[in-house]
């Protein structure tokens, strides 16, 4: 079976959240089950200066009708290391050769519907030319949610049409909403521009159009499969989604312990497994001097995230300064909207010996944080899956999480029930209040006092399996039930 995976990052090419490890690491579990999957993704500058000479040009040279421009890509090609997945990058300087994949911390970069139409548009003319057409187009997210279309409508004469698409949402709230104008840059008919395709209240949706035409739908854990079909997290698809409930499928994300298992990582200053965690030590002590907190015993938070609104992090302003009169220490790992980026430099100089704010984006650090944290702090107001918490499983920083999307597929609280059933392996709490939030830190601080108690709750955590294998197996399942339905 042949598969094409389109995204616009993957991990080591280039990354802003949790898509980027999905990219990465779905395409080696498949082909580990011997699937001829490769990789298609935008040419962005972050990827040209990490590959430099290593990279292939494939000398295939085609224009892509944008509006009414034709700029012309390129195809690179280059192979995911450390496995036989090819791939294939779609080049254009203008487009991609920037500081930043989407935009800057003020705002988005204005011309991204004409980005991602000519990335989508290329994607399909970049099959014909290289005469490997997959039998399923994998796409993620807004960005690439016109290849279905495209697909079924300006490319229904070549061999492309035999194809079937299947559209992955991992983040509903970003849908790639543009002006109604915006529409001439697709090249599609008027006919789409309707309710029953792109637009969306006068505007342009790209990620509609996928949403309306992909063959198949996946999201990234069963609740928020459920959850976007509903008013509170449907982001005003939920119509669309329930429309089409019965092709939506909720498949979970894994991690990739090739990458992130404490008892390997060379990014962190000592290896541990659940057996022996002496190494956990070092790592907080490296940690605590890193952010300039004193070496005590006190339980260390970690949070590495997005500094977006979805995260939570209302909750933990609110609660600060609560929290700060605990005995507590707090290392936070972010970059996103600028108003948090305030928020947390100033609280990082109002409590400099507790809380130390890192507003950066530093893979090494979140390797360290992982390792070196007690708890590690989610409270996300939606979360489709989640990475951070599954690795922080794996690290023995034990979850604290708000109970929504792929944080409830995941984490078990932590009761009497689920401690003698052995099950626990977090803590979460229901309702988004900074009180729920506070009140759960303070469980989990209660139970960190029973050091007993405590190494059975992070031991399981270290011993769940939350590989890829499992959710590779179920793509695989999913990929050919969409072909058998197509034939
Ligand atoms: P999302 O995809 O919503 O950003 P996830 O938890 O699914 O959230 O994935 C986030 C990924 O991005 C994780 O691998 C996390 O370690 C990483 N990450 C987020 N922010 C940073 C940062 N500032 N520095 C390093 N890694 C980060």
């Amino acid at each position: 079976m042949r598969v094409l995976f389109v995204t616009t990052e993957a991990v080591p090419y280039a990354k802003t959240g949790g898509l980027a490890d999905v990219a990465g690491a779905i395409p080696k579990a498949l082909r580990r089950r011997h699937c001829d999957v490769r990789l298609i993704l935008p040419y962005f500058r972050p990827v040209r200066e990490k590959l430099a000479d290593q990279v292939l040009d494939t000398g295939i040279r085609f224009t892509v009708p944008v509006g009414s421009h034709t700029p012309t890509a390129a195809i690179l090609s280059t192979t995911l290391p450390d496995a036989d997945v090819p791939v294939y990058f779609v080049a254009n300087a203008d487009y991609f050769d920037r500081e930043d994949l989407y935009g800057t911390p003020t705002g988005d970069y204005p011309d991204n519907c004409e980005r991602f139409v000519f990335f989508s548009r290329a994607v399909v003319q970049a099959t014909l030319a290289l005469d490997w057409v997959p039998d399923v187009f994998h796409c993620n997210d807004w960005q690439t949610s016109l290849v279905p279309l495209y697909l079924k409508t300006l490319y229904a004469h070549a061999a492309p049409a035999r194809s079937r698409s299947l559209l992955t949402i991992h983040n509903l709230a970003y849908q790639g909403v543009f002006a109604a104008e915006a529409f001439a840059l697709t090249g599609l008919g008027k006919e789409h521009f309707a309710i029953d395709g792109l637009e969306f209240y006068g505007k342009t949706n790209l990620l509609k159009g996928g949403l309306v035409h992909a063959d198949v739908l996946s999201t990234v854990s069963s609740s928020y499969a459920k959850e976007i079909q509903t008013a509170e997290f449907g982001c005003g698809l939920e119509g669309v989604l329930s429309e089409r409930a019965a092709d939506l499928h909720g498949i979970l994300n894994g991690i990739d312990y090739s990458v992130w298992d404490p008892a390997t990582d060379p990014l962190i200053p000592a290896n541990y497994t659940p057996a022996d965690t002496s190494g956990k030590l070092a790592c907080k002590r490296a940690l605590q001097k890193h952010g300039g907190l004193p070496l005590s015993d006190a339980p260390l938070i970690g949070l590495i995230s997005r500094l977006a609104d979805q995260k939570g992090l209302d909750l933990i302003a609110d609660i600060m300064d609560e929290l700060m009169a605990l005995d507590v220490q707090f290392v936070l790992l972010g970059t996103g909207d600028e108003k948090y980026h305030k928020l947390f430099a100033k609280l990082g100089a109002q409590y400099p010996t507790k809380f130390s704010a890192n507003i950066m984006f530093d893979n090494a650090l979140a390797h360290g944080i992982e390792a070196g944290a007690d708890l590690f702090l989610m409270p996300s107001h939606y979360e489709p899956c989640g990475l951070n918490q599954l690795y922080s499983l794996r690290y023995g920083a034990v979850p604290v999480v708000r109970k929504t999307g792929g944080l409830a597929d995941t984490i078990t609280n932590c009761t009497p029930s689920s401690m003698g059933k052995g099950t626990a392996n977090g803590f979460s709490f229901q309702s988004y209040s900074p009180r729920a939030l506070l009140v759960t830190i303070v469980r989990a601080l209660k139970l960190y006092s029973h050091p007993r108690h405590w190494q059975r709750l992070r031991r399981t955590g270290m011993e769940q399996d939350w590989s890829w294998d499992r959710s590779a197996g179920a793509y695989l399942a999913l990929y050919a039930a969409l072909l058998a339905r197509g034939a």
